[in-house]
């Protein structure tokens, strides 16, 4: 075993790590660190400065790091949200949400109505197309039996709110792989409001708690 690189099936990274001394500073890198192999002094050095620059990129690591500092563990997400939309000067936030969870969107969306702020939301089911138009197989549905199903179109989404250039845009429930595509076709920077996770009431890291999920290890 090579304790640098890896078990030989696999590269060594963060999350073989026992020490953190990114984090706290009070012991040795291990051999296979990603800052001292994979990052070089000049590449943080010129990150910094986009963290430290007057554009939407530093207003939003700045205003990141304020909200976690100054509300630690005493903001709701929601209201952390609100607060990042405020300090970023967001002029314009789309919402891109699951139709399963417009009621929390409608609920959201009245929370920013109260705040001032100015909103568009569109659901995932915008456009209307049925899921047999991107080749999907019958038994792949979740309804069976020929019956008519709409697709998530989430590229569709992220133009839409593109045309409507929003500054901000807040992901509320979209599926796995649906978020990522959103993300990708999406002009505005995103931030997630709720993850999707049927089984857990969406929240995801249930799994990652509970002993009756060793299955996932199997
Ligand atoms: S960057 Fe290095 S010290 Fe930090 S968690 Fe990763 S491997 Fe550990």
């Amino acid at each position: 075993m090579d304790k640098k690189t890896g078990d030989g099936t696999r590269e060594y990274s963060c999350s073989d790590c026992g020490v953190f001394n990114c984090r706290n500073h009070n012991t040795q890198y291990p051999p296979f660190c990603v800052t001292t192999n994979k990052v070089s002094e000049a590449e943080i050095k010129e990150i910094d400065a986009i963290y430290g620059g007057d554009t939407l990129e530093g207003r939003m690591a700045i205003s990141s790091a304020q909200i976690e500092g100054r509300y630690y563990c005493e903001k709701t997400r929601v209201e952390e949200t609100i607060l990042f939309i405020k300090a970023i000067g967001a002029q314009k936030v789309g919402i891109a949400t699951c139709i399963g969870l417009i009621s929390e969107a409608k609920t959201f969306a009245k929370i920013l109505q109260k705040n001032g702020i100015n909103y568009v939301t569109v659901v995932c089911k915008v456009g209307g197309e049925d899921k047999r138009e991107m080749g999907l197989a019958e038994e792949d549905k979740i309804r069976k039996g020929g019956v008519d199903e709409t697709m998530c179109n989430p590229i569709l989404q992220a133009r839409v709110l593109n045309r409507e250039k929003t500054d901000l845009n807040v992901a509320i429930g979209l599926c796995v792989g649906h978020d990522a595509l959103f993300a990708k076709h999406s002009d505005a920077p995103v931030t997630t409001l709720i993850v999707k996770d049927r089984v857990l009431g969406h929240n995801p890291v249930a799994a990652l708690y509970s002993k009756y999920y060793n299955r996932l290890y199997q």
